[in-house]
């Protein structure tokens, strides 16, 4: 078992949904917390990661940075997702191994798979098969990052462990009306209907794709117990094994804000992959299971987006 106590712990990404929830979570842990923002610390550029390593010296990463958004800005940003999460992953874990890291946390991401594999998605149906064209570079740029960690491992006996965890949401997501994912994308159009009296609110796509939605709390509250007790070149998903149609999801986001109007469907928007849904059987093997339902989470989510509307209105 790897202990937190007392460690000095870098939470590569703090400002980020996932990073923050790692924050949360780790509050409790007695470990000596690390951050560094981003006007001070550029994550990409290799010599001043270098620097800001040699300088700390971290016991513990959580690479939670990276550049992330929807379906949209992963088609439209090509370039950037791949260039920008292809560097900060290469500086982060080789200054991580040069720098005497101890255990190293890797950030995948559930559309690492193959677009279609076998559902729900298995470990080892990495690199099987083609990708979902719409977010290639971004996966391509997480496979080599899980890669990065492995070859640490393999070849220097560094303990660099990596999850996949599924789609995420919850506070701190990003809300941008074109860039965000799923859930924050329809949390605000429905919240922004209901506010105007809009009658009609559009989803994007045929309303058939399947996802399956992790609260991002379970999330990090996973990685804390996989950081403790886990040790192996072997990926881990992380979600509930359990999934729902865009169509059936639109519903419940609409129930909870309260939006009583009409939904229609843009079928010139994109579906993305046909259905993204983790096999969680190692995860549960490992002790862990989610515990925030779906309901639950989105009522959760929506009064963090109406917490952070209000204060941005002050
Ligand atoms: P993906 O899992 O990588 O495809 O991530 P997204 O969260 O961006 O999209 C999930 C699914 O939700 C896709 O089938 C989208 O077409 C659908 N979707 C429906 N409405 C929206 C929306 O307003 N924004 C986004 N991002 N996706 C939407």
């Amino acid at each position: 078992a790897f202990e937190l106590k007392g460690k000095t712990v870098f939470v590569a990404g703090h400002r980020g949904m996932v990073g923050a929830a790692l924050m949360r979570r780790l509050a409790g842990e007695q470990a000596e917390l690390l951050t560094v923002p981003r006007s001070e610390l550029d994550l990409r550029d290799q010599a001043a990661v270098n620097a800001w390593f040699a300088a700390k010296r971290p016991q513990a990463v959580f690479l939670a940075a990276a550049k992330v958004g929807g379906i949209v800005a992963n088609n439209a940003l090509r370039a950037e997702f791949l260039h920008d999460n292809l560097a900060i992953s290469s500086n982060v874990i080789q200054a991580a191994h040069a720098n005497g890291c101890e255990k190293l946390m890797f950030f995948g991401s559930s559309c690492i798979y193959p677009r279609l594999a076998p559902q729900p998605l298995r470990e080892d149906s990495i690199l099987t098969g083609p990708l979902e064209p719409t977010n290639e570079p971004y996966a391509i740029a997480k496979i080599a990052g899980i890669k990065m960690a492995e070859a640490y491992r393999s070849q220097y006996g560094a303990d660099f462990i990596s999850v996949m965890p599924t789609n995420l949401y919850g506070p701190g997501d990003n809300y941008h009306p074109e860039y965000s994912h799923v859930v924050a994308a329809l949390i605000r159009r429905f919240h922004e209907a209901k506010i105007s009296g809009g009658r009609k609110v559009v989803v994007w796509g045929t309303g058939t794709p399947r996802r399956e939605f992790l609260y991002v709390d379970d999330l990090a509250d996973a990685c804390i117990h996989l950081m403790k007790t886990y040790s192996s070149p072997d990926l881990v998903n992380i979600g509930t094994g359990e999934d729902i149609s865009i169509a059936d999801f639109a519903l419940m986001v609409a129930a909870a804000v309260g939006f009583r109007g009409e939904i229609s469907f843009d079928t010139s928007r994109p579906d993305g992959t046909p259905r993204k849904l983790l096999d969680v059987r190692r995860l549960s093997g490992l002790g862990w299971r989610a515990t925030t339902s779906l309901n639950d989470g989105i009522q959760l989510a929506y009064r963090a987006y109406r917490a952070a509307s209000d204060g941005r209105h002050q």
